[in-house]
Parts: C-alpha cells; sequence; structure tokens
C-alpha cells in the first residue's frame, strides 16, 4: 500500500515545480511518472499500428491497446471487453450515445431527464436532438442542500409514459455533489424498468468505485485525463445488446467489415466505433494510470479525501466572508469547493492565488445551467485529489486572507 504523504514524489510536475499548489483536478489530474513513462515508452518499444499488421512490433501495440480495453472493463465490472469503447474524452462518448443511440429511436414527445447539475458535455448534444426531433428535455431540481428533489418528474404519470432516457451526473464538478445513484436508479427502476440510463462519470471515476452491473445503468462515460492518465482517450461503456444496436456515430476506416461501391457493412464491437487510428500511446497511458490508481486503492483514496474533505468544510464554515455552494459536509461529496469570496470577482481571486502558486479555476465551469440555479454567472473553484494535503488547504484559506487585504474588501 502506497503511502499517500509522499505521494507528490510520483509526480514529475511537482518535482519541477515544487512550491505548486495545485486545487483543479476536477478539471484535468496531474499525472503519475509512471504514466508520463508508458506513454512515452509506447513510442520507444512499441510504436507502430494496431489491428492491422502481422509483424511482431504491431502485435505488441495492439496486445497494449486490447489488455488496456480488457483492464478498464474489469475496473468497472463489465460483462465483457466488447463493452469497452475508446473515444476521445467523455463529451465525444455521450454524442456516440446520443447520436447514435436516441437518435435512432426517440421519436417527437418523448422525454430525456437530465439535471441541473449537468456539464455542458451531458446538456448540449440533448439540446441538439431536441432541435432535430422534437424531444422535450426536464431538468431535475437543486435543493437547497445542494442535492437532487429527483421524484416530482418521476411521480407525474403523463410524464412518466414518455420518459425513455436518464442522462445523470454522477457527481457534480460545480458543487462536489455525489448524486445517490443506487437510490435514484431502484426508485425509477420502480416505476418504469425501461428507462434508459446513462451516467456521467468524468467527476467520480476519479474517486469513487463504479460497478457497472451493480448499478444497472445502460450507458457509463468518463475521459482518462480526470482519473490520472493522458488526454485524448474516453471511454463508452455501454450494455452490449444496446451498443450492437446502436449506430456508429463516425463512419469511415477500421470501423467496417465490408466496403463495396455500393455499400458498407460494420465491424464488431467494439471497432465499430473506433474509426481510424486511436489515441495509442494514450491509452498505454490510461493502462498506467489504473494500475496506478489500483496500486493505492480507491479505499484509500477515499479516506484520504474524506479528510482532507472535512477539514476544507471545518474552514469555509469558520469564514463567513465565503459563500460556499455545495453540500457542507464530507457525506456523499467530493473535494470540490465553488465559492464566492464576497466583495471579488472570481477571475481576480483566482489570479491573485496564481501570484502565489496555488491553481484554482474560476467561470462557470462548463455549467451554466447549474450557475442560472445558483443565480451567480460564476465561481472561484477549488479541487483535490490523491496528491493534496492539509498543508495545501492551509495555503489556499492564507492566500484567500491576502485577497481580501489586497482588494481592501
Ligand atoms: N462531465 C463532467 C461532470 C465534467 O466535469 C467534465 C469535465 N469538466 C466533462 C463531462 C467533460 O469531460 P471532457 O472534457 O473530458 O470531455
Amino acid at each position: 500500500m502506497k503511502d499517500l504523504k509522499n505521494i507528490k514524489k510520483d509526480f514529475t510536475i511537482f518535482q519541477n515545480y515544487p512550491d505548486l499548489v495545485y486545487l483543479d483536478s476536477a478539471a484535468t489530474s496531474q499525472k503519475p511518472t509512471s504514466v508520463i513513462n508508458a506513454v512515452s515508452d509506447f513510442y520507444k518499444f512499441k510504436n507502430s499500428n494496431v489491428h492491422r499488421s502481422g509483424y511482431r512490433l504491431a502485435e505488441l501495440a495492439t496486445e497494449t491497446y486490447e489488455n488496456t480495453r480488457i483492464q478498464i472493463g474489469e475496473f468497472i465490472n463489465a460483462r465483457s471487453s466488447n463493452e469497452i469503447i475508446f473515444t476521445g474524452n467523455t463529451n465525444q462518448s455521450i454524442n456516440y450515445v446520443a447520436y447514435g443511440w436516441a437518435r435512432k429511436f426517440l421519436v417527437s414527445g418523448d422525454i430525456v431527464v437530465l439535471s441541473e447539475m449537468e456539464h455542458h458535455a451531458n446538456v448540449v448534444p440533448w439540446l441538439r436532438l431536441k432541435e432535430e426531433k422534437k424531444i422535450k428535455l426536464l431538468f431535475i431540481p437543486i435543493n437547497k442542500e445542494y442535492r437532487l428533489d429527483y421524484k416530482p418528474i418521476f411521480e407525474n404519470e403523463k410524464n412518466l409514459q414518455k420518459i425513455k432516457m436518464l442522462a445523470l451526473t454522477h457527481a457534480s464538478n460545480v458543487l462536489g455533489t455525489v448524486n445517490p445513484l443506487k437510490e435514484i436508479i431502484s426508485y425509477i427502476r420502480r416505476k418504469k424498468s425501461d428507462i434508459k440510463i446513462l451516467i456521467d462519470a468524468a467527476q467520480s471515476i476519479p474517486h469513487l468505485p463504479i460497478n457497472v452491473q451493480k448499478l444497472d445503468i445502460d450507458f457509463l462515460t468518463f475521459s482518462s485525463h480526470k482519473i490520472l492518465g493522458p488526454s485524448g482517450v474516453g471511454i463508452l461503456w455501454g450494455r452490449e445488446n444496446l451498443l450492437e444496436e446502436t449506430d456508429p456515430f463516425f463512419v469511415g476506416s477500421h470501423m467496417v467489415e465490408t466496403v463495396t461501391k455500393e455499400k458498407a457493412t460494420w465491424s464488431d464491437l467494439p471497432d465499430k466505433f473506433e474509426v481510424g487510428t486511436s489515441n495509442l500511446e494514450g491509452v498505454a497511458g490510461f493502462s498506467a494510470a489504473i494500475s496506478y490508481l489500483q496500486s493505492i486503492g480507491l479505499k484509500n483514496i477515499n479516506i484520504h479525501e474524506k479528510d482532507l474533505t472535512d477539514y476544507a468544510l471545518k474552514i469555509f464554515k469558520q469564514s463567513p466572508f465565503i459563500k460556499l455552494f455545495g453540500p457542507k459536509t464530507s457525506d456523499s461529496r467530493l473535494g470540490i469547493f465553488s465559492f464566492e469570496l464576497k466583495g471579488a470577482h472570481p477571475h481576480d481571486v483566482s489570479h491573485i492565488l496564481d501570484r502565489q502558486n496555488i491553481a484554482i479555476r474560476s467561470g462557470h465551469h462548463c455549467a451554466q445551467i447549474t450557475m442560472k440555479s445558483l443565480g451567480v454567472s460564476s465561481t472561484a473553484r477549488a479541487s483535490l485529489y490523491i496528491y493534496n494535503s492539509k498543508k495545501d488547504i492551509d495555503q489556499l484559506f492564507t492566500a484567500i486572507h491576502s485577497v481580501k487585504k489586497t482588494l481592501k474588501i
């Protein structure tokens, strides 16, 4: 078991910037040196294209690529590695479902349920589908405790008949709220068992164990870059029978079985969705990322992050000049803290913090619907991951005090 106290040593970036206080992991995580090495080793020792040639180097590249598929399948407990599709990121994965499945099967008047917590990645594809197919979107509201009041939408019998899909984030990238999926899904399945359920796990998968079979969902989407891996690699998981009936989003080479002047036929799963040459070195890095994460263990990560989250929440509570948008306890919550320093613009806050080597994000966080429900146009956001410490949190709050002084608020 790795000791999280010295974990920064595993990350090259903290050796290059020893003073960096990185509090923007909800945007993207830092990469362990083992991941960086896996990417560069791919080029040094395995570089060739996959699935195409019979020589040993190509077999090595193919083996790396396909073994990663198996590894990811096991990580989320997929029934088969055929259910794991490599995409570019979460955005793309959701587009595959909206265009490949929903566009094919939904008809005018059908309802897709989203929530006010969604990242634009899980809103915009549905908005476009709404225009094209005349479907209806309903948004589960956020309550005063920054949690979802999901029942009323499904209690309306007229709605229920038309609801075909729920596309929901597991965790909010703004509020840190972790939605109680087990509870929500069993409630919905009892109301109507055939509603298709897509879960956007982009924020949750770096922190929480996910078991697609136990969750009883239909599609899951996430990105490698938020879970210690390279950018440009995303995952779409879907039940095999649903992926079979889903149309490919992109068509061209590699995803075809036969091509004539008249017609093309698609490859079997999972190749049907993987058009052209994939991000092979990124997939190799992703494999190293999952291995690194597993060497620490999600349980350990959870204990560490809960400790940090409790610590930060206590200081937020003692700071009346800061408004925190998000649950006030660490129960069902990630270490994502969106806040407003009263009297200061979030961009000014992040700018002044940056001068002290503290990296946080400010803006609408690609969640303008969430911002609207909070009644603000932007927030400052500090987000934690395995390499953060209580010292980082202390530095954050010391720096916030200095912002107050600088801006005389
Ligand atoms: N969903 C959520 C909840 C997110 O936080 C993000 C990234 N901020 C995304 C989707 C989109 O991820 P990507 O940019 O990797 O497609």
